[in-house]
């Protein structure tokens, strides 16, 4: 890549969902409509507009939409029960618990009740170290957006410097494993990291998620690096100073239009694949 490149995250979601219609059409001709259980907990507006966002999308690719909505004060058994419901429900493939749940209620308890086969949002401890051994079947989905944008321009990893800063359970850590799995040399930094911008500057690959808007400077980065900025702030903005660190990128994602698109690609993708085991 010698030109500069901006990865739209757009043109790799249509690719995405344009290969997924063909399957969803295939598995219907063999009698099965793949469905994605959403489970909203409160009415908190950026979870409902998430969760919107996501049966939204999905219906406009056939998948079917299955949208439950909880009431606040439910205890942390009830909501197992409910997904336990969508565990033995033969007609759902995929369930996604919004997060964050109430406070009062036990989010890691209610994400482990999701039955592995299920788990298309990558959430419970058995999926990760399924991708953490490099056998996971879903991996969580902004990790698995990040990698089909890596895929879908064939940037190199093996033998690169990947340097990903943040570790969190749904993002550092699985992408972290994901490039590692693929040969990279992977860094994960995170807040008690000294000397940040040290290992910024030897990275070929800059992961960034952190939650802190526009928090990666450009002059911390090594000339050509490439910037998948995972960030999604309020107001549209990155974790990665978007103007200065275009300066120094070889390829980086904007934001918005960048990871955020092919997030609910993956999560789609991961429900028709789930389909498709039934019927396999
Ligand atoms: P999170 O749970 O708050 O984790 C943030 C991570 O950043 C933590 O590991 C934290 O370190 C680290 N960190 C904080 N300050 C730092 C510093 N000064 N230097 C280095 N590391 C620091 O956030 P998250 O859920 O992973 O989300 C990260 C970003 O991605 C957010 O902007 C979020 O909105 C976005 N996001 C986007 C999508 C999408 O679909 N595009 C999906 C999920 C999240 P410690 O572990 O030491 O606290």
């Amino acid at each position: 890549m010698e030109e500069k490149t901006i990865l739209d995250g757009q043109k790799v979601s249509k690719d995405v969902k344009e290969n997924l219609k063909e399957r969803v059409l295939k598995l219907s001709a063999q009698g099965v409509t793949p469905c994605l259980a959403t489970i909203l907990v409160g009415d908190d507006p950026s979870s409902a507009t998430y969760v919107r966002m996501k049966g939204n999308a999905c219906e406009k690719l056939g998948i079917l939409s299955k949208r439950i909505h909880l009431d606040a004060s439910i205890s942390t058994e009830t909501l197992i029960e409910t997904i336990q419901d969508l565990n033995n429900d033969k007609n759902v493939h995929g369930i996604l618990l919004q997060h964050p749940v109430p406070a009062h209620i036990d989010e890691r308890k209610a994400f482990e009740a999701i039955d592995i086969e299920k788990d298309v949002d990558g959430v419970t401890s058995l999926g990760y170290g399924q991708t953490a051994l490099g056998f996971g079947v879903y991996p969580s989905c902004t990790p698995a957006a990040i990698m089909e944008i890596i895929d879908f321009y064939d940037i190199p990893v093996e033998g690169k410097n990947a340097v990903v800063v943040g570790r969190s359970p749904i993002l550092g850590k699985p992408v972290s494993a994901l490039l590692l799995n693929r040969n990279a040399t992977v860094t994960t930094c995170h807040s008690k990291t000294k000397d940040l911008s040290e290992h910024l500057s030897k990275a070929d690959i800059v992961v960034a998620a952190v939650g802190k808007p526009n928090f990666i400077q450009g002059s911390w980065l090594k000339e050509g690096a490439v910037v998948l900025d995972a960030g999604y702030n309020p107001g549209n903005i990155g974790d990665a100073h978007y103007d200065s660190c275009y300066e120094k990128a070889s390829a980086i994602t904007p934001v918005p239009g960048g990871v955020g698109p092919v997030t609910i690609s993956m999560l789609l993708k991961h429900t028709v694949a789930s389909a498709e085991k039934t019927v396999q």
